[in-house]
């Protein structure tokens, strides 16, 4: 056999397109909540791949779900239903309110289906200037044209105008604002429950039920992006379940595939029947293998002991890192929901997130930023609390070195 061609991180710089600016090192192997680089080194996974690996990595049941159909059937093309998606569907149905699902790769790819749809919707009610869609500053909704335009960090849109129009952003958390902008012309609200990129803000309750009644009212779709929230991340299934405000539309991913690429915009029966045949469509959306493994991911965490049990993981985080703030004062702040989790840097040491997860790295934990200002923990919802405290052990090493 021929000989693998040999990488290093350097490889990176000289053959990647650079819109990233990964670690210095690469990790070749994972199993549960720790991860390992080319040299052997340990890490504990605080991040998850980005709240994405949510029953850490290479999961025994996950693994043999993912290999068993891996011997049965990959791609099929839309022509073609097949077993797991369907499967996949009614899992999701049943969990939520939704009586319909459209299957895709991405998180941006949901919205870009959920924006559509409430375009078309609107469109199909007959009401011509019923198109523009408010959304939130700092909000993020994925990469794609459209749904970079909706989110609210013009940084990521502006170099690549001229962007889709009919598109109002508004602060987070403001009713009254929103009241201001929300009418009869708009055709969807779309909100993350909670900022995850934006900095791990949470919307207030008032925020969503406000936000809900002002949809009825002229309505307006209520899109919610739970690419981020969704699958357990807070504790219940979806965030929308905590707030006791349910959406018309529910964008999911991240999480979804526990790793393997897979988005899903969910629906009521009503709704669904705005996007006929042949108006929408992606070609490997339902795939397979991908919707196999979602099954997977999907029925082992929508249990009471995985769920229960992301609270008590933010037990043992917020006692670790209270414990880490009292010998150095950092943080101002510990924020969000479950195990999306937000460190908010004291003015001190404000623009220094970055920084602070290098070092982390380098003490053998592995953390993300959500912004200049707030380092993000998004570990496995099933981490063992050996590693909980073994991570923070090595997060607060790199905290000591900041801190003097
Ligand atoms: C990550 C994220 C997206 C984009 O998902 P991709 O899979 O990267 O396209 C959209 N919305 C939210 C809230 C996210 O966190």
């Amino acid at each position: 056999m021929e000989q693998p061609i040999a990488v290093t991180r350097q490889s990176f710089d000289d053959w990647m397109i650079p819109v990233y600016a990964p670690a210095d090192f690469i990790l070749v192997r994972g199993e549960g909540s720790q991860v390992w680089d080319q040299q052997g080194k340990s890490y504990i996974d605080f991040a998850g791949g980005i709240a994405v690996n949510a029953l850490g990595h290479a999961h025994p049941q996950v693994l043999a779900a993912l290999v068993e159909q891996a011997g049965k059937l990959w791609h099929l093309g839309n022509g073609y239903t097949n077993e797991p998606v369907l499967r996949l569907a009614k899992q999701l149905i049943d969990a939520t309110f939704a009586d319909k699902v459209f299957f895709c790769n991405s998180g941006a790819e949901a919205n870009e289906a959920a924006l559509k749809l409430a375009r078309k919707h609107a469109l199909d009610s007959g009401n011509r200037e019923k198109n523009q869609i408010v959304a939130f500053n700092n909000a993020f909704h994925g990469r794609t044209l459209f749904t970079v335009s909706a989110g609210g960090q013009p940084k990521y849109s502006q170099d690549f105008a001229p962007l889709p129009g009919g598109i109002t952003h508004t602060p987070f958390n403001d009713l009254a604002a929103a009241e201001q902008v929300i009418n009869d012309h708009t055709c969807a609200v779309i909100v993350e429950p909670i900022q995850g990129e934006g900095g791990v803000v949470p919307a207030q309750p008032q925020f969503l039920q406000g936000l809900r009644e002002l949809c009825d009212r002229h309505g307006a779709l209520l899109i919610f992006d739970e690419v981020q929230t969704g699958v357990g991340r807070t504790g219940s299934l979806y965030a929308y379940m905590n707030y006791g405000v349910v959406p018309d539309v529910l964008t999911t991913a991240k999480a979804l595939g526990g790793g393997f690429p897979i988005g899903a915009m969910i629906t009521t029966d009503k709704l669904a029947k705005t996007l006929g045949v042949g108006t929408h469509g992606t070609t490997y959306g339902g795939n397979p293998l991908a919707a196999a493994v979602a099954g997977e991911v999907f029925s082992l965490i929508n249990t009471p002991e995985v769920l229960d049990g992301v609270k008590q993981r933010l037990e043992w985080f917020i006692a670790g890192l209270t414990e880490i703030n009292l010998q150095y004062p950092i943080f101002s702040e510990i924020r969000g929901a479950g195990l999306l989790i937000g460190c908010v840097l004291n003015p001190e040491y404000a623009g220094r997130a970055k920084q602070l997860t290098q070092l982390a790295n380098e003490e053998g934990v592995i953390a993300l930023i959500a912004g200049p200002d707030v380092v993000r923990f998004t570990p496995s919802l099933i981490i063992p609390e050996q590693d909980v405290k073994e991570g923070l052990a090595r997060f607060a090493r790199a905290v000591a070195r900041i801190c003097s």
